[in-house]
Formats: C-alpha cells, structure tokens, sequence
C-alpha cells in the first residue's frame, strides 16, 4: 500500500509513510472488509460512514506538515484509523466524532492499541473542541459547506487547517494556513468526502 499507492502517487514527507507503514489499517475496517483493508478504496464504517482511501488520508496528513511536537483537533473520528495515524505523527491528538456509537467503537479500539496520546468525544466538532485550543494542525474528514469559523479561531498562529470544501456531493481539498489571525488559502485535489452535519456544516438529512 505505502509503495504502490503512496509514494508512487507522490506521496514523499518520509515521516508520513512511516506512520501509514505502522498504523495496522486491517483493525479499524469493519471485520468483513478486514481483507480489503489495504486496497485502494474508501470502505464502510456502517451508518453511511467510510474509512477514506488510503492515499487520501495520506494526502491530507502530509498536508499538515507536522513535525512531532503539535496539538492537533481531527473532526471526524469514523473508525479512528485518521487519529492514529495523526498520533505517530504529533504530540497530542483531539479527536471530536458526532454519533455517538461510531465514537464508542473508535475509543476502544484506539486504547486498545494503547494510543495514549488521543482523546476524543462525542460531540458536534463542527464547533470544534475549544477545551484543546489552540491547535497547530486540524482536520476535517467531511465535507463542509465552508470553514466553520470556531475551526479558525482554535487554531494556532502559523497552525495548518485541512478541510474538504464544496457541495454535499463533491469538494476540493483546502489547506490554510494562519497568518495574523486570517487564513492564506491553497486549493488541491478533488475529493469525495461524506457531509459534515452540525451547527457548521450541513443540516441533517438522517442519511
Ligand atoms: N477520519 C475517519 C473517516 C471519517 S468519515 C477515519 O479515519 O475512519 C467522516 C466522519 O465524520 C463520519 O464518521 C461522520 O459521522 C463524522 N461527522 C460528520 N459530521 C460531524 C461533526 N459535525 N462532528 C464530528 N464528526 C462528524
């Protein structure tokens, strides 16, 4: 997975493949997707949810440029694998998801493999997690209407925000950066992401 779709897609912050190498994505599929797990495809979380595609994870972490010592607010918990891999690469990861069994199961897998460095709840991260703040790195894993202004002001001067932007349907992956309390904006790829629901993102359809 890391060789034929990472690095060979241009994946190349080194500390990245490392992390994806070690994370075992087999655990944080469902079961009868376990055999799938390192394929390139997005899979069923069940309730509508899905784990991304490997080199979609890889793309957004690699756009959060961490380098060991951040905070980092990950909205969008799913199955948990986003927030390990975040954890092999940060000091600290807040993970925030919004129905409640979906972060039952997250939590218990993660401590399971002793990741002693994540906290998550459930909770609407669409408002973000302001008891964390300030963040250095966050990142959305549903797709947002726009970037939920708490998102911008929890996170840290120079700190990194990744978020899918767009339609319900489709978006293209926003990185920003702030600078002087504003975001610097860069647009990348394309992307498919489910809705984020909350006060900030999309109203709840019960999809
Ligand atoms: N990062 C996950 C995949 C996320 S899928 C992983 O590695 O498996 C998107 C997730 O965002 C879904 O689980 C969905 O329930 C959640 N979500 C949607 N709106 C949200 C909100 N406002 N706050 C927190 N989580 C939200």
């Amino acid at each position: 997975m890391v060789a034929g779709q990472l690095a060979a897609r241009g994946i190349k912050d080194e500390r990245v493949l490392a992390a994806m190498e070690k994370v075992p994505r087999h655990l944080f599929t469902a079961p009868e997707y376990a055999e799938m797990a390192y394929d390139d495809m997005a899979l069923p979380l069940g309730d509508g949810q899905t784990i991304s595609q490997p080199y979609m994870v890889a793309v957004m972490t690699e756009l959060l440029a961490l380098r060991g010592g951040e905070k980092v607010l990950e909205v969008g918990t799913g199955s948990g694998y986003q927030a390990a891999v975040l954890a092999e690469l940060a000091a600290e990861v807040y993970t925030v998801e919004y129905r409640p069994e979906l972060a039952e199961r997250a939590k218990r897998k993660l401590d399971g493999l002793g990741y002693g460095n994540i906290r998550s709840m459930a909770a609407d991260g669409s408002a973000g997690w302001p008891e964390g703040a300030p963040y250095q790195g966050i990142l959305v894993t549903a797709a947002a209407p726009d970037v939920p202004p708490p998102l911008i002001e929890q996170l840290d001067e120079g700190g990194r925000l990744v978020i899918p932007l767009g339609s319900r349907g489709s978006q293209r992956l926003l990185m920003a950066v702030k600078r002087q309390g504003r975001l610097v904006k860069e647009y990348h790829t394309f992307c498919v992401f489910v809705p984020l629901l909350g006060q900030y993102g999309w109203p709840d359809s019960g999809e």
